[in-house]
């Protein structure tokens, strides 16, 4: 498979400010270094709570956010510093998937125009013919019959089937990397399967690396490589999944894991328990940002904030607890499971 470009977060901040002379400040994201793609495009599920920081992630990677410290680059090349060429093919190889898939649809357009109008914006097809066969096979790629959904109106499809067209018009203009926000929090329950196992075998079969974002640690479980787990715009801990959901190194991981004893797959395994009444936005200015919730919290908790230590091989957690072993990056976790799946 040929290598594709890669995104990568280094050090990336994002803090907004407020109020007289922007005495407020709300640091979004701090420090994070990610790598997207490349030779080993996997799976990376980014797990938090609302305010967490993750939305911020997600724009940050599209390049719709700045970092205000730090830098996000596509095939060694900062995202800030892209001509208009490099910023269309920027926006053709990385795409995005949303939330509700209603609100990416005009109610008064056949379903296929979101699918059409790029593959001939971007030159991908030099006639309309062509771009709705091409359609049709990214609509087929996705276990939707092209017959039964070109001609329809948005309002003619369920939830499900939209969601299924949003992620072929991702799949249609041969994307690198495919960033989705919730993709199936508005989706019933049975169809959450058959999207998440369509967004599986894009990586796994067409080598397309996959963001997925959620608050759901059942389905980040069920489709990752790799867990990241965020809170206060900080990586609580990261880690191949099987290691982060079954034997959590961080006390915030290790409470989200707990709040669902024995997960039942008909179970939500959602972080929406009420703990967002602590502000995971809003955490301190200093120290780790679960002090104020963490039981196992010490007096330097408070005053320090804890680097990312390695705590196995492929796995690290942002915690005094284990500040004997080494310093890692989310980026060099990620290479430690990729590595390890490849065979490497
Ligand atoms: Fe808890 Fe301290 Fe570890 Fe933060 S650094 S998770 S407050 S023990």
């Amino acid at each position: 498979m040929t290598a594709r470009p890669e995104l990568v977060a280094e050090a990336a901040s994002v803090t907004f400010s407020a109020g007289f002379g922007g005495r407020l400040r709300t640091h979004a994201l701090r420090g994070l270094t990610l790598r997207v793609g490349g030779e080993r495009p996997a799976i990376t599920a980014v797990v938090g709570e609302s305010g967490s920081g993750k939305t911020t992630l997600l724009r940050l990677l599209l390049g719709f956010q700045a970092p205000t410290a730090g830098t996000v680059s596509f095939g060694g090349r900062p995202v800030a510093a892209f001509g208009p060429a490099e910023r269309r093919d920027f926006r053709r190889r990385v795409q995005a998937v949303f939330q509700d898939p209603f609100d990416a649809f005009n109610p008064f357009w056949r379903v296929e125009h979101p699918l059409v109008a790029p593959l001939m914006a971007f030159g991908l097809a030099p006639t309309r013919a062509v771009a709705l066969e091409q359609s049709a096979a990214a609509l087929a790629a996705v276990g939707l019959n092209p017959g039964e959904t070109i001609g329809k109106y948005p309002h003619q499809l369920s939830g499900g089937q939209r969601q299924r067209v949003m992620i072929a018009r991702a799949l249609a203009v041969d994307p690198s990397i495919l960033l989705a926000d919730e993709p199936v929090s508005m989706v019933d329950a049975s169809l959450r399967a058959t999207i998440l196992e369509s967004l599986w075998k894009m990586n796994r079969e067409r080598g397309i690396a996959l963001v997925y974002v959620t608050h759901d640690l059942t389905t980040a479980y069920q489709v990752a490589d790799v867990v990241l787990v965020l809170y206060g715009g900080m990586v609580m801990e990261v880690g191949a999944a099987e290691e982060v959901i079954h034997r959590p190194r961080h006390p915030y991981t290790s409470a989200l894991v707990e709040a669902v004893p024995s997960p039942d797959p008909q179970v939500d395994w959602k972080l929406g328990d009420g703990r967002e009444a602590a502000e995971p936005g809003r955490p301190p200015a200093l120290g780790c940002p679960f002090a104020p919730r963490c039981p196992h919290a010490m007096p330097r908790c408070t005053a320090e904030r804890p680097a990312l230590f390695r705590t196995d091989a492929m796995r690290a957690a942002a915690c005094f607890l284990h500040e004997r072993a080494a310093a890692a990056t989310p980026a060099a976790i990620q290479a430690a499971v990729a590595g390890a799946e490849g065979g490497g």
